[in-house]
């Protein structure tokens, strides 16, 4: 199973996202598989219009879009990443570095079907540069599990598409 990652980045932040990806998602079958953004934003930045965007071009496909622009959450204000049912966005915007690899994995766990988490992982919620840069990269051993067993059901989630940070 491949999670496709729509970027228009550089060879070494491609490497980078691979790396965490694998060490994220380890021994769960899973790959990333790189494609060029459907088009840039031209001014949008309703997170539910862009992700409406992303799933005409993807269909049913498990995709993040990795976008430049601020990106806003109608009744939330602005995020770093949401995801809907299988397509996520996240944006490289307002975060120092590579923080926003973070919320990309992150984002790709609820892609995966995980749910925000309590323990100290990868699913906690976060919704400030702050508590971006301290979450871990690696799963709980829950998640871990949710996942293992979402992927092997071929994680149908057609249920749920509200967006979520
Ligand atoms: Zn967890
Ligand atoms: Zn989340």
């Amino acid at each position: 199973m491949r999670v496709r990652v729509l970027f228009s980045g550089d060879d070494l932040s491609r490497e980078m996202l691979v790396s965490l990806f694998e060490s994220s998602f380890r021994d769960l079958e899973l790959s990333l598989e790189f494609s060029d953004p459907p088009e840039h934003l031209h001014g949008r930045n309703d997170a539910a219009d862009i992700l409406s965007v992303l799933l005409k071009k993807t269909g049913a496909y498990p995709s993040i879009w990795v976008v430049d622009g601020e990106v806003y959450l109608p009744g939330t204000g602005p995020i770093f990443g949401c995801a809907a049912g299988r397509c996520a966005i996240a944006t490289t915007c307002g975060l120092p570095g590579t923080a926003w690899m973070n919320v990309a994995m992150h984002e790709i766990g609820h892609i995966l079907g995980l749910d925000h988490c309590t323990w100290r992982c990868l699913m906690q919620p976060a919704m400030s540069r702050e508590e971006i840069e301290r979450r871990p990269f690696a799963l709980c051993a829950r998640c871990v599990g949710t996942a293992r067993e979402n992927v092997q059901r071929g994680f149908s989630l057609e249920g749920d598409v509200r967006p979520v940070p």
